[in-house]
C-alpha cells in the first residue's frame, strides 16, 4: 500500500480526533524514517520528544525481544525484576532515596496518579499554568491550561486554577492554605517550548513550602535527558515533591511513571490507584536499555553541547526571530508567522518538525543525533525559510 492508500482507508477506519495524517511511517532507523512510498525523512521531532535513542536502536531491540520471549506481563499482581531495576534506578535519578515510583503508561496517567495523589492530602484545590499541557484525560484535561481543548468538555474537576506561566506574583496571589498542588512543565512544551524566568521554579518552591501545598513537576516531555538533565527542573536546584514521566521514559516504548519524593512518597494506600500495565516486563526493560545508553554515551552532554551549536546557528538565519529552550528541546520563532506552512516545506524537503502554535517550530530529535546530521537540518531548514523570498 501507498501513502495515498493508506490515508483513503485511515478516514473510513479511525476516529477523526486528529484530522487526516499526510503519510504512513512504515519503517525506521536511527533518524531516518520510511514512508510508504519509500521517501526517507530526518526525524527532528523524535515521535513528538519520545524516541530519546531513535528508532530501532539495538540497545532497545535487544532488550524488548529478550524480555518478550522469556515474559511479556505479569499484572500487578506480582511484582517483576525489571520494574524493580527502573523504580531503583528512577530513585537514584532524583538522588532522593525516600522516592517512591508508581508505572502507567503515558502522560496524561502519571498526571492522573499525580491529581489523585493531591488529593490525600485531604486538599483539594490545584494551581496550573495557563497554555500548559497535562494530558487529554478529563482529569488531566482539567490541569491542561489550554482553553481549545478544555471547553468543549466541560465540566472538568473542580477547583483548578490557571495562572500565567513564569509569573511568580500571579503565583503568589492564587496559592493558599487549601492548595494541594501546584504542576508546572519546567518549560511548557506543547505550549511551544516556553520557558519561564530563571528563579521561577525556586520561587514556586519557596510558595509551595509555605503553604504547604506538593509542587508536581511534569517532566514528561523535558524528562529523560532531553534538556541535558533527566527531569528538565534540575537547573532550579529545588527538589520536587512529585516528578511525573513518560514520553521519552521507555526509549520508545509505552511507559510512563509518577514518582513522589520525601513526605509525598507515602500518601497512596493500598487500593488508592491502579493501572493493569502499570510496570509491564517489556516496557520497563525498554526504559532500562535506553537509561544505560543515555549514561553510557554521555548523551545528556551531548545534548548540552548541541544545544549550544544549534542556538548560535539557527540564530543567524534570516526569518529567525528567537530560537529558545534546553539540550534537544528548542523552539524557533519564526518573523512571518507561518510555522504550519514551514513545517509543511520541511517535511516536502524530508525533515519532520512540527509547529505547536502559528509562529514556532518545535524540534525534538533523538538524543543519539549526530553533527553531521544536525548540520544537514540547519542546511534544509536555512534553504526551506530563504525560499520565496
Ligand atoms: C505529552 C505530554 C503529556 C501527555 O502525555 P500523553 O502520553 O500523551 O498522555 C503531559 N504532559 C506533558 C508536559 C506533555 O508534553
Amino acid at each position: 500500500m501507498k501513502n495515498a492508500d493508506f490515508i483513503k482507508q485511515w478516514k473510513n477506519t479511525t476516529q477523526n480526533n486528529y484530522g487526516i495524517p499526510e503519510l504512513a511511517l512504515v519503517k525506521g532507523k536511527g533518524l531516518v524514517l520510511t514512508d510508504a512510498d519509500g521517501k526517507q525523512y530526518l526525524d527532528f521531532l523524535g515521535g513528538i520528544a519520545t524516541s530519546v535513542l531513535g528508532h530501532a536502536h539495538p540497545a532497545i531491540v535487544k532488550a524488548v525481544s529478550k524480555q518478550i520471549a522469556q515474559l511479556g506481563h505479569v499484572s500487578n499482581f506480582y511484582a517483576h525484576p525489571n520494574a524493580l531495576a527502573l523504580a531503583n534506578k528512577l530513585i537514584t535519578m532524583t538522588g532522593d532515596k525516600s522516592a517512591r515510583v508508581f508505572f502507567c503508561q503515558s502522560g496524561a496517567e502519571a498526571n492522573e496518579a499525580a491529581l489523585k495523589l493531591s488529593r490525600r492530602t485531604g486538599r483539594n484545590r490545584i494551581i496550573a499554568a495557563q497554555g500548559a499541557f497535562h494530558g487529554r484525560t478529563m482529569g488531566a484535561l482539567s490541569l491542561t491550561g489550554q482553553p481549545a481543548k478544555r471547553e468543549p468538555f466541560l465540566p472538568l474537576i473542580k477547583g483548578v486554577k490557571h495562572v500565567p506561566f513564569g509569573d511568580i506574583a500571579a503565583m503568589r496571589r492564587a496559592i493558599s492554605k487549601k492548595t494541594a498542588m501546584v504542576i508546572i512543565e519546567p518549560i511548557m512544551g506543547e505550549a511551544g517550548v516556553i520557558i519561564p524566568p530563571a528563579d521561577y521554579l525556586a520561587q514556586v518552591r519557596d510558595l509551595c513550602d509555605t503553604y504547604g501545598a506538593l509542587l508536581v513537576i511534569d517532566a514528561v516531555q523535558t524528562g529523560m535527558g532531553r534538556t541535558g538533565d533527566w527531569f528538565g527542573y534540575e537547573y532550579s536546584g529545588i527538589k520536587p515533591d512529585v516528578i511525573t514521566l513518560a514520553k521519552g521514559l521507555g526509549g520508545g516504548l509505552p511507559l510512563g511513571a509518577m514518582i513522589a519524593l520525601g513526605k509525598a512518597a507515602s500518601l497512596f494506600e493500598p487500593g488508592d490507584h491502579g493501572s493493569t500495565f502499570g510496570g509491564n516486563p517489556v516496557t520497563t526493560a525498554a526504559g532500562l536499555a535506553a537509561i544505560s545508553v543515555i549514561e553510557k554515551e554521555k548523551l545528556m552532554q551531548k545534548a548540552r553541547k548541541h544545544y549550544e551549536f544549534l542556538l548560535t546557528e539557527i540564530a543567524q538565519i534570516p526569518g529567525v526571530t528567537e530560537v529558545r529552550g534546553a539540550g534537544l528541546l528548542i523552539g524557533i520563532e519564526l518573523e512571518a508567522g507561518n510555522s504550519k506552512e514551514i513545517a509543511a516545506k520541511m517535511l516536502a524537503a524530508g525533515v519532520l518538525v512540527n509547529a505547536p502554535n502559528p509562529s514556532t517550530i518545535r524540534i525534538a530529535p533523538a538524543l543519539i543525533v549526530t553533527d553531521a546530521q544536525i548540520k544537514k537540518f540547519i542546511a534544509i531548514f536555512r534553504k526551506v525559510l530563504s525560499d520565496g523570498k
